[in-house]
């Protein structure tokens, strides 16, 4: 498999040569064809096996090929994940990935002031990666709202709970709209995970690494 057998459109495909990625991984080529025909996904892979252009590769075409209404910036995805680190990271694959489709994203995360995560939002962005705590705060002073998602992905959910995020998880599932995309990652299916993605996903593809 190749890159442009999965369909991705030029400014993307322009991208990942850029950053040197000529095959897709195992799970790039399972993932990718079902999130961009608009499949719910639960994704059994751990970090390392390239889950995470495995969901931002489809996230930015799909948000490319259908442009927000509207003229203001929106946020169309959100992707949430446990730590700053994981949080960087995944803003900075969006950035590589997406320098070429004009998309913008915003990293969110606890531990440093707030002003400029809300300044940054105010000026509109098409994706935000956040971890809860700290999208709950911008939330709740009515920073940001999630209305407008249309992708949402869960990074990591069985480390979310081992962290103790499982009431803002819910918080946060609460303020999205009904009518979305939703993507679901873990390392690991315990119980407690399936009945969370049970509870989010509808009729979903499942892809295991
Ligand atoms: P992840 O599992 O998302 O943390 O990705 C692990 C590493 O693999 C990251 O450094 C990515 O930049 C790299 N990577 C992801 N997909 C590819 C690919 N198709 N070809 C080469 N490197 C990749």
């Amino acid at each position: 498999k190749t890159f442009s057998s999965l369909d991705i459109i030029d400014p993307i495909a322009r991208a990942l040569r850029e950053e040197g990625y000529t095959t897709p991984t195992p799970i790039q080529a399972q993932a990718i064809p079902k999130i961009l025909q608009g499949n719910d996904l639960l994704g059994c892979a751990q970090t390392g096996t390239g889950k995470t252009a495995a969901f931002a590769i489809p996230v930015l075409q799909r948000l490319s090929s259908r442009p927000a209404p509207g003229r203001r910036k929106k946020i169309r995805s959100l992707v949430l994940t446990p730590t700053r680190e994981l949080a960087l990271q995944i803003g900075e694959s969006f950035s590589a990935y997406g320098r070429h489709t004009g998309l913008a994203n915003k990293v969110i995360f606890g531990g440093v002031g707030q002003k400029p995560q809300a300044d940054a939002l105010r000026k509109g962005v098409d994706i935000v990666v956040a971890t809860p705590g700290r999208l709950l705060d911008l939330m709740n002073q009515g920073h940001l709202h999630l209305k407008d998602i249309e992708i949402f992905v869960l990074d990591e959910a069985d480390r979310m709970l081992d962290m103790g995020f499982i009431h803002d998880i819910r918080k946060v599932l609460a303020a999205l709209p009904e009518k979305k995309q939703s993507l679901f990652f873990s390392a690991t299916m315990p119980k407690e995970i399936l009945s969370l993605a049970g509870s989010i996903l509808h009729n979903p593809s499942k892809v295991t690494v």
